[in-house]
């Protein structure tokens, strides 16, 4: 990414907002994009997949505190502690465009690039050490909170927000970077954090809305999720989504909506279906990890961290048509990467990246009934 000679910022389409915004860099898209779909409805929260990438990548000095996947309970939790709180209420306003429909709205409010502080490229804030002390403070509380001086006053509800990097197509731990440590890889999007040319200035942990870099204080430099790229590189979906009990996830690559192909199951949970959406899209780092939204929630909470998109995601979801059903029944169901996907009537199918047929799940499980067996008791 190159930053444009004698400007600060450049203009570049973000879709998620259905707008152009500011961005220090140029829009420089990757050849193809690393994308996830959550299905926040399914999720169980047994942290496998907490554990899967921490016994996998974080287990060495310095990286006790490390959690690059962890599942938070929202409303109350969140790693580090009030994470989107804190910056929520930096950013002022959110407001999408008014009109009929939801998921066509343009977002009117200022982004974390355009409500930058003079001298910064993005918004926001440097947690304290011990906002890193709890990765699963307030885990399934749902009662409302008394102390409306410390914690926002919510509705009785609780459901579980499962969080990675999310490989974001405008990056603000890039942008942030004094060092130009960090970029974003053209052959699938993934972005990381280059370990030699890092000097630990903190730049991203301050400025990534999601709170996704952390420091190691051992090293004394960043690091954060790397999309397991070792196996995505081998067709492999990362630890935290092969390990998934709950079978909520689901691994791809997403293309832009004008470029969607309707058999690539995130192209089709996220463009065709609408069923799947960005967190917090109103950051403008366009992120590519989606999320089912759960249906129990209040819906103008989900409204603010998921979009406008909300009621008819839940309704899609609540109501699938022959082919989102049998693309849920892919989730969790293999190793490699599905890359397109078929429904008959019989069964769902998944195929790699050669159209070989990968995985094929019946609709319905047939029933067996077994003839009884009696035994004489003499
Ligand atoms: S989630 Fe944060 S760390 Fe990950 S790519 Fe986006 S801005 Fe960078
Ligand atoms: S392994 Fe799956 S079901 Fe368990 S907490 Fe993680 S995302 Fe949820």
């Amino acid at each position: 990414m190159e930053i444009p000679e004698g400007e600060k910022m450049t203009r570049v389409n973000n879709w998620q907002l259905r707008r152009e915004m500011d961005y220090p860099y140029k829009e420089s898209r990757p050849d193809r994009q690393f994308a996830a779909v959550f299905n926040i409805n399914r999720c169980i929260g047994c942290q496998t997949c907490t554990m899967a990438c921490k016994s996998t990548w974080t287990f060495n000095k310095g990286q006790e505190h490390m959690w690059w996947n962890n599942v938070e309970t929202k409303p109350f939790g969140g790693y580090p502690q009030h994470w989107d709180v804190k910056l929520l209420e930096k950013l002022g306003p959110q407001k999408w465009e008014k009109g009929e429909g939801d998921s066509g709205k343009t977002y009117q409010g200022k982004t974390i690039f355009e409500a930058a502080p003079k001298g910064e490229v993005a918004l926001g804030y440097l947690p304290e050490d011990k906002e890193w002390r709890f990765p699963n403070i307030y885990e399934d509380t749902s009662t409302p909170w008394k102390d409306k001086a410390t914690l926002p006053s919510h509705d009785t509800f609780f459901f579980y927000l499962q969080r990675i990097c999310n490989h974001c197509t405008y990056p603000a731990c890039a942008a942030a970077c004094p060092r130009k440590a960090i970029y974003k890889r053209k052959e699938d999007g993934i972005v990381l954090i280059d370990q030699e040319r890092c000097r630990g200035y903190r730049k991203c942990v301050e400025q990534c809305p999601y709170k996704k870099p952390m420091y190691n204080p051992q090293t004394r430099i960043s690091e954060k999720c790397i999309a397991c790229y070792p196996r995505v590189e081998q067709d492999t979906v990362t630890r935290c989504i092969a390990a998934c009990v709950g079978k909520i996830r689901l691994q791809g690559w997403i293309n832009l909506p004008e470029k969607i192909e309707a058999d690539n199951p995130m192209d089709y949970l996220v463009h065709v279906a609408k069923v799947a959406l960005p967190s917090y899209p109103q950051f403008g780092t366009e992120p590519n990890v989606f999320y089912i939204p759960p249906r129990w929630v209040p819906r103008g909470y989900l409204k603010q961290l998921f979009g406008p998109g909300v009621e008819n995601a839940i309704e899609r979801y609540s109501d699938p048509d022959p082919d989102l059903l049998g693309l849920l029944q892919l989730f969790g169901t293999t190793q490699q990467i599905i890359e397109k996907f078929r429904v008959t009537e019989k069964d769902a199918i998944g195929y790699d990246a050669h159209k070989r047929e990968i995985i094929r799940v019946p609709l319905e499980d047939p029933i067996v009934i077994r003839p009884p067996i009696y035994h004489n008791i003499t």
